[in-house]
């Protein structure tokens, strides 16, 4: 309405028509204040309660991406000024009374030092945002705990130096860690030797030893054995960044599984663990080996590429991890479910576990994926907002913080009080 009015008034100055639009936008902000605040408090009971893990989500700042379709950034200031709501009472109350904005408060949630709360109250209606940032940086440092251990271990230190014949390192370790060191290299010394001596026992002599004959092994060469063993096993355990190599005993007739010279797995651990895992299974029948795969992969790269293209991220609603994804088997393989695109989805490690203790249900196929809760509730990767049934609160326009030049100089940073003297 006023729009079309102004439309039909060509005089009204550009300047005029500006400060009626500012008028309004500090009228909206006043009311975004104040319903991020009741968001932000709403927030705090959720996470006071532990109401959250019913939702299936990861962690209260995904929740609460998840149920207001917001940024992941903005999620973290919301969970931050949830979580010292009531260590905060000034700061979130001018929140809640529309006068700052939640980045404000978000600054001093995720910075200031406690018992802050009416040192910053007083400053964040006229400081910005990044005047806020500053103040807050020019907070003491936390007081030093009193040491506990009088003398402290040295620091481990690690360094090296190079010329063109090799390179010299220096290793400081504190003893513990010195002897696990020397240990170390001391067994794997000592199985050389071993070998070596085995190989040429028929050598008399050592210092005589044919020209063909490697020499003795050193400890240097223990040293790089001992590397080389942790490269091969890191090697092993990421091939392709998937899952670690997992050897397990599997019971085929029984459907149990122990994990090699570990424990007998629960049911929901075994599925887990075998629904998608780079593994070395022994397939036994009363408890008689009846065959070995070894490295079973059991989805291929390229089935792996394509679930990939596919699914992108975890399936899960609301959840969106893309790191260390799992391919989890819909109707399970040991059920008869074929490996393929259809029975397969990408989860995270969190929710893949979650859904092999029962806490969501996933539920096939991949096209039509069914997702729910605990209760069985389906889970939808929708945002809750919806428009608004009741009229917005009702606080005064909010024009933003003064932002007035700040003089540092004059400007008293927060100083944290002494704690209480031991009783
Ligand atoms: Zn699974
Ligand atoms: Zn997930």
């Amino acid at each position: 309405m006023s729009s079309s009015a102004t439309s039909f008034v060509p005089s009204v100055r550009p300047k005029d028509r500006l400060a009626v639009l500012f008028e309004e936008i500090a009228e909206l902000c006043g009311q975004r204040n104040a319903i991020d605040g009741r968001l932000v408090e709403i927030v705090a009971e959720i996470d006071r309660d532990g109401l959250w893990g019913m939702t299936g989500a990861r962690s209260v700042a995904a929740m609460v991406a998840w149920k207001t379709g917001s940024s992941p950034r903005n999620a973290e200031i919301v969970t931050a000024v949830a979580q010292r709501w009531e260590e905060l009472p000034r700061c979130t109350q001018l929140l809640r009374d529309g006068r700052v904005s939640l980045d404000q408060v978000g600054v001093i949630a995720e910075k200031a030092g406690p018992g802050s709360d009416a040192h910053y109250a007083q400053l964040v209606t006229s400081a910005t945002v990044n005047q806020l940032r500053t103040a807050i940086k020019l907070e003491p440092p936390p007081q030093p705990q009193p040491e506990p251990d009088p003398k402290p271990e040295p620091a481990p230190t690690y360094s090296k130096t190079c010329d063109d014949k090799g390179t010299t390192y220096r290793i400081f370790l504190p003893h513990l860690e010195a002897a696990k060191l020397d240990a170390a290299v001391q067994s794997h010394l000592d199985g050389m030797v071993a070998d070596w001596k085995r190989d040429h026992a028929d050598e008399a002599d050592p210092d005589s030893a044919s020209n063909q004959a490697p020499p003795m092994p050193t400890t240097v060469d223990a040293f790089m054995s001992l590397v080389e063993a942790g490269w091969d096993a890191e090697v092993a355990r990421r091939p392709h960044g998937q899952r670690t190599t997992v050897v397990a005993h599997v019971d085929v007739k029984e459907q149990v599984a122990s994990l090699h010279l570990g424990p007998l797995l629960s049911d929901a651990d075994r599925r887990f663990l075998l629904c998608d895992a780079t593994f070395e299974v022994w397939l036994e029948r009363h408890g008689q080996p009846i065959g070995s795969g070894r490295d079973t992969r059991q989805i291929s790269r390229r089935l792996r590429r394509a679930l990939e293209h596919r699914d992108r991220c975890c399936v899960v609603p609301g959840c969106g991890a893309t790191r260390g994804l799992h391919a989890h088997h819909i109707r399970h393989w040991e059920d008869g479910g074929a490996t393929e695109l259809d029975n397969l989805v990408l989860v995270c490690p969190y929710h893949h576990r979650m859904h092999h203790r029962g806490g969501i249900t996933i539920t096939g196929p991949a096209q039509h994926l069914v997702v729910t809760d605990g209760e069985g509730e389906q889970l939808s990767s929708a945002s809750l907002a919806r428009p608004p049934s009741t009229p917005p609160p009702d606080v005064p326009p909010c024009p933003g913080p003064t932002g007035e030049r700040a003089d540092w100089w004059w400007y008293e940073p927060f100083q944290p009080q002494p704690p209480p003297a031991a009783a």
